[in-house]
């Protein structure tokens, strides 16, 4: 199915336009009340020893608001401080994954099979044929669309807090949809899989040590657990500062170093059998900072949250005119982005990295 550019930017327009009034509403006291009093400690460890790491905007969606991320002096664990309240959380993801910027990411994250193929491979050689798979905030569920190819015999369910769950579930991506918060349903579904997948989610959560601990409950003894979370000690993550996309501000709030993950999932009775870097380097470090730069400095497009007229046809045509010229320094970007890829682990560029973690026999002490 396929509508013409005019057609999508007349559906659009009226999207922004029937948004408008709940957001100015939002807005009206400011952002202040989506966030947490700051921390004097670190989550992770405890140390009252931090320092800022970074000061940032929402470069993506640009809605207001200002975001410090804090990095742990003893530990150099990376979390958001202030934090986002549950309300703020609402606030910022609201028309990111769904509703308005769902017909967007939809097709980025539809094109990704590759990724997805990679990804699913690194369990075979630890579990060849699981029966049971858990992918936790699995969005859309289109890993397990991709992964069900290389395992045609395992049953893949998938859990996430927004609706996009019950639709995987409904088109048949997945053959059970868990709504909700993984941590409030791993009772339910305690020693149920072979295999949990966690790609990206971890960095999302408030409290990353207890969806570890959830995990280790849904887990069977002697199950594995795949997490794959951007890296802090990326060297990208110094040289690019705030452009560098994987900050994702303001969705990240926990942002974890390898030898931190490792030890937990230790304490919690995992034994991890594979560290990589360089397979889950994703090469956009570039092209994204440029992109990001760039949409930056240029014009906006319209968008529920933000103040004032929507753009006239002038703005518009200076915002297209901007990307067009820049058209040869992005090319270049992905370009230098894929020549880097082979090196990323060996240079220290790789953006994230990834664990997999046999659950010890016998029943987890949680
Ligand atoms: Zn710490």
């Amino acid at each position: 199915m396929t509508s013409s550019p005019t057609r999508k930017a007349a559906v659009r327009a009226a999207t922004v336009a029937a948004l408008r009034p709940g957001y100015r509403a939002d807005l009206a006291d400011g952002t202040d009340r989506f966030f947490e009093p700051r921390r004097t400690d670190c989550p992770w460890c405890g140390s009252a020893r931090l320092r800022v790491r970074l000061r940032t905007r929402d470069l993506l969606q640009h809605k207001p608001g200002a975001f410090v991320l804090d990095e742990c002096r003893d530990c150099a664990h990376v979390f958001q401080n202030p934090r986002l309240t549950g309300r703020g959380l609402e606030f910022y993801y609201r028309d990111f994954y769904d509703g308005l910027g769902e017909q967007r990411l939809g097709s980025v994250f539809g094109t990704r099979a590759a990724v997805y193929r990679g990804r699913a491979r690194s369990v075979a050689p630890f579990a060849a044929a699981p029966s049971s798979w858990l992918d936790v905030g699995t969005g859309h569920g289109h890993f397990c669309e991709t992964a069900r190819e290389l395992f045609p015999g395992t049953s893949f369910d998938g859990l996430d807090l927004s609706e996009g769950v019950e639709l995987a579930e409904q088109n048949g991506r997945l053959d059970r949809g868990f709504r909700g918060s993984f941590p409030e349903l791993a009772p339910k579904l305690a020693g149920q899989y072979e295999v949990l997948s966690m790609f990206h989610y971890l960095e999302h959560s408030t409290d990353p040590a207890r969806e570890l601990a959830a995990a280790r409950e849904a887990l069977r003894p002697g199950g594995l657990l795949l997490i794959e979370v951007p890296d802090p000690h990326c060297r990208y993550a110094r040289l690019l500062g705030r452009w560098w996309l994987p900050w994702l501000q303001p969705q990240h709030l926990n942002l974890m170093p390898a030898a931190n993950l490792r030890r937990r999932l230790g304490e919690l009775g995992f034994e991890v059998l594979l560290e990589q870097h360089g397979e889950p380097h994703d090469p956009v470090d570039l092209l994204a900072a440029c992109w990001l730069l760039l949409d930056a400095v240029a014009p906006r497009e319209d968008a529920p949250w933000l103040p004032g007229a929507p753009p006239g046809r002038a703005r518009r045509a200076l915002r297209g005119a901007l990307f067009l010229a820049a058209a040869p320094v992005l090319v270049a970007a992905a370009l230098l982005d894929r020549l880097l890829a082979p090196f990323a682990a060996r240079t220290g560029l790789s953006n994230a990295y990834r664990l997999i973690a046999r659950a010890a026999e016998g029943n987890p002490n949680p």
